[in-house]
């Protein structure tokens, strides 16, 4: 049995098939960039991340897009609110995403577009839809014509009927049907804009993605992604979109995440109800390993169901991540194995619309063997076994630690400061830490927290002392490494 994918387009699980063969395109509705990214996010990253490694570990060509919507009510809201330009309110955002991306091991897309960087393709897009009937400006607006559209409602099982009962048009919207939504807004006063056929104006959200998948997969839109709250009206509006300007048919697989919940509750930024990827991390040793964690609790679930976050299955995850790391630790270079142990259980798994889950049952049943074994021979194999599986799964490798590059940080930042300034850190770095962690060695791997809790001490004495300079290029050095590092009071925007 090949990959089976759970389609909500048709509300049932089917045979994946490329449009190109060996090639798959997957498209993901990333960031909209008003707010800091929390775990809800990231859990939707993950899907993509998963989706790609397993396809990959099939054999096939993957090109994947994850956009970040940078222009639209919202950003430019923070804009007015903050008084900060939006791209750089964008700039800030994607930035810590990026990072948590990175701790989280998280596969980077082949394109991260961005929507101002494609205003010409979505005018171009729009026009072709006004041409042939499915749109209409109106006063600098252009809106499309809902019912012009005749498989409207599809993918979120919702009929004009059903619709028609709870809309309205707002009092300074032109549009001629309630159910009508927006492909491009005129600018008011103080918004930024672009120049158009319809006077100056901006993209509507859901345009976007029609028009940077398009670009950027072309043939290949095979595997479009994204959060389940997006299946309607945006999902729903990027297909009538785009059917409606090729006649053909758009992405033939729709893949959507749970949410992560927060006392029962949708995590949003929106109601303030949510944890950023670093509040979870911080709690959870050095970064490398907080990152498998975090991976192992949020896969621990199949992606589609819901997840309530709590900390006690985060603990949880904790434990049970240490009991792989705690028998992995017993070898050193194990080689890669062409065979794995049971591997028809771990790709029956992950074939069936990525059961997750299932996958870490048998690393999980394989370890517990492991543990119960004698036979030296046949541990190895077992050891070999469960690092293929935690390296399919994205876990990132406990020999990754970068200890030997800090090692070379810690001398380029030594380099940088004044005699004086030196000893005196050394001196109550001394005090500080090493006494309490020289007992706990036992090989070279161990040095690692040693030598990145230096560099942050480090880094917190010279923010102290005000010489942010110095302390945001030891930030910057570590987490050029893929660590996460967070100032101890952060600034919000
Ligand atoms: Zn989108």
């Amino acid at each position: 049995m090949g990959l089976r994918l759970y389609n909500t387009l048709h509300k049932k699980t089917e045979d994946f098939k490329p449009k190109v063969k060996n090639t798959v395109g997957v498209y993901t509705c990333g960031l909209t960039v008003q707010g800091r990214p929390h775990v809800g996010h990231i859990r939707a990253a993950l899907t993509r991340d998963i989706i790609v490694r397993w396809l990959e570990h099939l054999g096939y060509h993957v090109t994947s897009v994850e956009n970040f919507t940078d222009i639209d009510d919202k950003v430019i809201e923070k804009q007015q609110e903050s008084g900060k330009d939006w791209r750089m309110i964008a700039g800030t955002h994607i930035k810590e995403y990026m990072e948590a991306c990175n701790t989280l091991n998280i596969t980077e897309a082949s394109f991260y577009p961005r929507a101002s960087q494609h205003i010409e393709e979505i005018i171009e897009l729009v026009k072709v839809l006004v041409d042939k009937g499915y749109a209409y400006e109106n006063e600098g607006d252009v809106y499309f014509r809902v019912r012009a559209y005749k498989d409207y409602g599809k993918l979120s099982n919702k009929t004009i009927d059903e619709l028609i009962s709870g809309a309205r048009i707002a009092p300074h919207e032109t549009k001629e049907d309630p159910l009508d939504f927006a492909l491009w807004k005129a600018a008011k006063p103080d918004e930024p804009y672009w120049f158009s056929p319809w006077g100056k104006g901006r993209p509507g959200w859901h345009i976007e993605c029609s028009a940077m998948s398009k670009y950027h997969l072309r043939e290949s839109c095979d595997i479009h992604t994204g959060g389940e709250d997006l299946i309607f009206p945006h999902h729903e509006n990027e297909i009538a979109q785009s059917v409606a300007a090729t006649g053909k048919e758009f992405f033939r697989y729709w893949l959507h995440t749970g949410w992560v919940t927060l006392g029962g509750e949708k995590m949003a930024k929106s109601t303030g109800h949510y944890f950023l990827i670093s509040d979870i991390l911080k709690d959870y040793d050095y970064a490398p390993n907080a990152g498998n964690v975090v991976r192992l609790y949020l896969l621990k679930t199949q992606y589609r169901n819901q997840i309530e976050f709590s900390k006690e299955r985060l603990d949880e995850a904790k434990s049970a991540y240490s009991r792989i790391d705690d028998f992995m630790s017993q070898f050193h270079d194990l080689e890669r194995t062409e065979k794995p142990l049971r591997e028809d259980a771990f790709t029956e798994a992950m074939n069936d619309d990525l059961n997750t889950p299932k996958a870490l049952g048998v690393i999980f049943d394989l370890v517990s063997t492991g543990y119960e074994t004698k036979d030296e021979n046949e541990r190895k194999k077992i050891a070999s076994s469960v690092k293929h599986y935690l390296n399919v799964l994205g876990f990132r490798e406990k020999a990754e630690r970068p200890f030997k590059e800090l090692t070379d940080v810690l001398e380029d930042v030594l380099q940088k400061l004044p005699e004086e300034k030196k000893s005196r850190l050394f001196t109550a770095v001394a005090k500080t830490f090493l006494a309490n962690f020289v007992s706990n060695i036992r090989d070279e791997q161990d040095f690692f927290p040693i030598m990145l809790n230096l560099l942050l001490f480090m880094k917190d004495e010279l923010r102290r002392e005000k010489n942010y300079e110095m302390a945001d290029y030891i930030k910057k050095r570590i987490t050029e490494k893929g660590i996460l590092v967070q100032d101890k009071k952060i600034e919000h925007l």
